[in-house]
C-alpha cells in the first residue's frame, strides 16, 4: 500500500509527522492551520507520548504517566490550551503559592514568587534563608560559564541550596544538582521571576489526556489530520539530499519532493533513524506514584505542595487520589515497588494531613524520562533543520533553550512546522 500524495490546490503539500507525542501533534496542528495534508503515525497504541494517560484497572482511576503542572512561564503551552478552549479542564491554583513541607523537621512554608519583586520582598525564600543570600545566589547563577554545574556554583550548603535551588534543579532539570548546567537552571528561574503572572499554576482536574490531548486531537480531526496509532517507522530513507521513503511496520511510503517528514520521537529513536544528525544523549528517570485511599483527602488538603528532605517531591491531589513525583530517580531505580510506595505513602500522609495504612497504589518508574540536562548533553542538542531539505526534527531535545518539558516539546513542534515549506 502506498500514500496518493493530494492534488488538490488547497493542500499544495504533504507532511509526515512521525510519533503523536506533544510535539508531533503541536506540529501537525500548526501545517494542518496552513491547509498542509498531514499524516500522523504514532507506535504507540495512544496519543501524548510521555505526557500521556489511562485508565488504570487497579485503581479504578484516570492516572497520567507523568505528573505535569502547568506554569504562567510555559507561555507557548498556555497559548496552547487557551485556544483550544480547555482551560476549564484544568484548576487554576489561585493564588500563586507554594507550599512546602520539609518532611524531616516537618515544618511547613509558603513560596509566592511574585516577578522580580520576589528578588526584594523574599516571597520567594524557604525558612532559614536571606535576602542577601537570595540575591547573591541570582548573580552567581546570571554568571555561570556554559560549562558550570549547579552544584560547582555553590559551593556552601545553606538553607537556600537545600530547600530551594537543590529541589528546583532536580524537579525542573530532572538532573541532580552535581551534574546539572547552571546556565539552564538560570533559565529556567529567569522564566519564572521574568513575569508576576509567570509563576501561576494549573493542574488538570482529571488528567493531561483530558486537558490537553484530547482537545488537541479532537482540533486534528476537525482539520482533516490522519491519525494512525500501531504504526512504528522502521527505516527511514535518503537518496540525494532527501527523504524519499518510509518503511512503517504495516505500508511502506515513498516520498515526492512535495512532501514534508517531521521527526517527532523521542531522542533515542531519532538516533536509530538518523544516526548522522541525532546525537548519542544521556537520560534521567522519573519515579510517579499514585495512591487512591478508600477516603477521600481532607478538602482543605493542598492541591498540590512540594517536599524537601525525603523522597517524594511534589504531591499532585485529587479527590481521592494523591500522585506524587520523584524527579531525577536514580536513587531509587533499583528499590522494589513495594519498598518505594510504603516509603513515599508515609510522606504523603504527613504531606496532606491523612494517616492510613499504605493503599492501592501503581508505581511507574520512566528510565529515560528525560535527557539529563548536563552542559555536555545541553551542547549536542541538535536544531529542528536537518542537512535533509524535506525533514525536520521535533522533540524535546532540540534545542530549545529549555529543559526537557511540556513547554519544550510545544516549541520544537511549532519550530518544525515552520520550516516545512
Ligand atoms: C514521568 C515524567 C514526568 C514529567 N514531568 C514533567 C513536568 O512536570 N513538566 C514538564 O514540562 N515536562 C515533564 N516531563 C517531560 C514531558 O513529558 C516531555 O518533555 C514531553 O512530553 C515530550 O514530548 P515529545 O513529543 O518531545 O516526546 P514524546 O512524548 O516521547 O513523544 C514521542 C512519540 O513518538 C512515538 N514514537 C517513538 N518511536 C516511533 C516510531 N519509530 N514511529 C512512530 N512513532 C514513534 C512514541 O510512542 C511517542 O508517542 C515529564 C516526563 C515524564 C516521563
Amino acid at each position: 500500500m502506498a500514500f496518493s500524495e493530494p492534488s488538490s490546490p488547497i493542500r499544495p503539500t504533504t507532511a509526515h509527522i512521525i510519533g503523536g507525542g506533544l510535539s508531533g501533534l503541536c506540529a501537525a496542528l500548526r501545517l494542518a492551520e496552513r491547509g498542509i495534508g498531514v499524516h500522523i503515525h504514532e507506535a504507540s497504541p495512544h496519543w501524548g507520548g510521555r505526557c500521556r494517560s489511562w485508565h488504570d484497572t487497579q485503581l479504578n482511576a484516570e492516572i497520567d504517566n507523568g505528573n505535569h503542572l502547568l506554569l504562567g512561564a510555559n507561555r507557548r503551552l498556555l497559548a496552547l490550551v487557551r485556544t483550544l478552549g480547555a482551560e476549564q479542564r484544568f484548576h487554576h491554583l489561585r493564588p500563586a503559592s507554594f507550599p512546602f513541607l520539609d518532611v524531616q523537621r516537618l515544618r511547613r512554608w509558603q513560596l509566592r514568587p511574585r516577578g522580580l519583586l520576589s528578588l526584594f520582598t523574599g516571597a520567594a525564600l524557604p525558612p532559614g534563608a536571606t535576602l542577601p543570600g537570595f540575591a547573591l545566589a541570582a548573580l552567581r547563577l546570571s554568571r555561570a560559564s556554559e560549562s558550570a554545574t549547579v552544584a560547582d556554583i555553590f559551593p556552601v550548603r545553606d538553607a537556600l541550596y537545600q530547600r530551594l535551588i537543590a529541589p528546583f534543579c532536580r524537579s525542573a532539570l530532572n538532573t541532580q544538582p552535581e551534574a546539572a548546567s547552571a546556565r539552564l537552571l538560570a533559565n529556567s528561574f529567569r522564566a519564572l521571576l521574568t513575569h508576576r503572572s509567570s509563576a501561576e499554576a494549573w493542574i488538570p482536574t482529571l488528567s493531561w489526556r483530558d486537558a490537553l490531548i484530547d482537545p488537541l486531537l479532537a482540533r486534528l480531526h476537525e482539520l482533516g489530520v490522519t491519525l494512525t496509532t500501531r504504526r512504528r517507522l522502521e527505516t527511514l530513507t535518503i537518496t540525494s539530499g532527501r527523504a524519499t521513503h518510509l518503511a512503517f511496520n504495516d505500508l511502506s511510503a515513498t516520498l515526492t519532493p512535495e512532501t514534508s517528514v517531521i521527526l517527532a520521537t523521542p531522542p533515542w529513536e531519532a538516533r536509530r533513524l538518523l544516526p548522522e544528525v541525532v546525537p548519542e544523549l544521556s537520560y534521567s528517570p522519573i519515579a510517579n506514584l499514585h495512591f487512591k485511599p478508600d477516603e477521600a483527602f481532607p478538602v482543605d488538603a493542598p492541591r498540590f505542595i512540594g517536599l524537601v528532605n525525603g523522597a517524594a517531591e511534589w504531591v499532585f491531589r485529587r479527590e481521592n487520589l494523591a500522585s506524587v513525583t520523584i524527579s531525577a530517580a536514580h536513587a531509587f531505580t533499583h528499590d522494589s515497588p513495594e519498598a518505594l510506595a510504603g516509603r513515599v505513602w508515609g510522606e504523603v500522609c504527613h504531606a496532606l494531613g491523612h494517616i492510613a495504612p499504605l493503599p492501592a497504589h501503581r508505581v511507574i518508574m520512566e528510565t529515560r524520562a528525560t535527557f539529563a540536562a548536563t552542559p555536555e548533553t545541553l551542547r549536542l542538542r541538535p536544531s529542528s533543520a536537518t542537512p535533509f531539505s524535506n525533514l525536520f526534527l521535533a522533540g524535546d531535545y532540540t534545542a530549545t533553550g529549555l529543559p526537557a518539558c511540556l513547554e519544550g516539546a510545544v516549541i520544537s513542534g511549532e519550530s518544525a512546522a515552520a520550516l516545512c515549506a
